[in-house]
């Protein structure tokens, strides 16, 4: 054995125990009360939880936005991920005018080569569709993308229409793919943004004001629809509200796919964030943007009971200094998009289990497990089992934490979590067998993660 870990609890999806794991060659080889072989290391994880290591599918490092170019790359926004307790990132790569998806797919892969210190896959995003460009999507799962995302929202740039979304069901449930929507009314939307501009309403509030509530309940309806006309799974990326929630839930209740993410800044940041002074609001303009603090007991509500699998970040970042600053004038200038990469597992183990809103258990499925599942990296990925891939983290549940942009790895000059304080901190984090982050220190390196082949979606696991 290269490397055994003693004295932890492990904790799985629906397993906690006291129990030894032993590693070889970048794979959990052995789970025991006592393992008494030897190995080339020991960590001592007394007093800690031994977690399967967290998974990220909804990133954008690296990404062109409104004339700027989101501020972590595949080697900073990896290595911030890391020191969070997340092993694997799935990124999106998006399809530009004139691109092919095989293009698309590339100039993703050459940004990352090198780079990224995790594993790592990609989505690709359906930004226009032809028939060359359907024709190519069984192509894609091929080579291990086995996920697209649809636009309903950004009007004139990434939307795509009804029948467009269509057509890419119909065709990614034959090819064994699942779709993700960006689930707001683009066509409402962009009046509203056009009339608050008109009027001389350019701070950042408006552009919450501009995306409500109802135009996501609305465009998750319309896309759960037209995925039951597909009878295709459907995937709901960044659910923010209630709105949305209860169309996913109605959709489930009657026994059909439909799945959906939320993500750390919708459960801990509202509206109220707009208000701050000198433009202050711009670092939480995302879209779709934060909502009333009403929705937080329902979306915990939904991590809770089922109606929402997965917590991932869209982790996005731009600067305050210079690229939100582009939207000083108009808000619809301002890069969407903000930074969380890091703080994902810290944040849902503090809200969450030290707060009793979910389970430990559930906390595991929520960031590793159902994500693993449901984009096709289980058994690889998502549990602790002899067989999967070494990647773990032991987590000290007992740790204090306080968030701030002078101490995090994430390449951006604010987050929007600053002084937030709570308990539960990643001590050491191992990728591959390879210790990655300890006590702080950062020991992987550029290029040691891997392009992982994604198996396609629905097979039997
Ligand atoms: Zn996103």
């Amino acid at each position: 054995m290269d490397l055994k870990i003693v004295n932890g609890t492990v904790v799985t999806a629906n397993k906690t125990l006291r129990a030894d794991v032993g590693i070889a060659q970048g794979k959990v080889v052995k789970i025991a009360r006592k393992i008494k072989e030897p190995a080339q290391e020991e960590l001592d994880a007394k007093g800690l939880y031994v977690f399967p290591g967290g998974i990220d599918v909804h990133t954008h490092l690296d990404m062109p936005f409104g004339g700027t170019v989101s501020s972590d790359d595949f080697r900073t926004g990896t290595i911030a991920a890391a020191f969070g307790g997340t092993t694997t990132v799935v990124d999106f790569s998006i399809q530009g005018k004139e691109m092919s998806l095989k293009d698309t797919l590339s100039t993703w892969m050459k940004k990352a080569e090198g780079k990224a210190v995790i594993d790592y896959g990609f989505h690709v995003a359906v930004t226009h569709l032809d028939d060359a460009t359907l024709e190519e999507i069984p192509q894609m799962v091929s080579l291990g993308v086995p996920s697209f995302k649809c636009f309903l929202a950004y009007k004139g740039a990434l939307m795509i229409d009804d029948g467009a979304l269509y057509r890419v069901l119909l065709k990614s449930k034959s090819a064994g793919a699942l779709v993700m929507i960006h689930g707001e009314n683009g066509d409402v939307l962009d009046v509203l943004i056009k009339d608050f501009l008109a009027q001389g309403k350019t701070e950042p509030k408006y552009h919450a004001l501009s995306r409500p509530p109802e135009a996501e309940g609305e465009a998750t309806g319309r896309a759960i629809a037209i995925a039951q006309m597909a009878k295709a799974p459907i995937y709901i990326v960044h659910l923010s509200c209630k709105e949305a929630l209860e169309k996913v839930k109605a959709a489930r209740e009657l026994g059909f796919p439909a799945f959906a993410e939320t993500c750390p800044q919708y459960l801990l940041l509202s509206y109220q964030n707009y208000l701050e002074p000198d433009f202050g609001g711009a670092k939480y303009v995302m879209s779709p943007p934060l909502r009333d603090k009403s929705n937080w007991k329902v979306l915990w509500k939904g991590l809770a009971e089922g109606d929402l699998q997965v917590v991932s970040t869209d982790h996005c970042p731009f600067n305050f200094k210079g690229q939100k600053e582009m939207g000083r004038d108009n808000f619809a200038a301002i890069p969407n998009g903000s930074p969380g990469i890091e703080h994902r597992p810290p944040l849902l183990f503090s809200e969450g289990v030290n707060k009793k809103r979910i389970t430990l258990n559930r906390f595991v499925e929520l960031v590793s497990t159902s994500p693993a599942k449901l984009f096709g990296l289980f058994p690889e990925k998502g549990t602790v089992a002899v067989g999967s891939d070494a990647d773990l983290v032991l987590f000290d549940p007992k740790a204090h934490f306080t968030v701030s942009a002078r101490t995090q790895h994430q390449n951006v000059d604010y987050t929007p979590y600053e002084g937030v304080k709570g308990k539960g901190v990643a001590k050491v984090v191992i990728a591959n067998g390879q210790v990655i982050v300890r006590d702080g220190e950062f020991l992987g390196k550029p290029g040691a993660g891997r392009f992982l082949k994604r198996k396609p979606f629905g097979l039997k696991r």
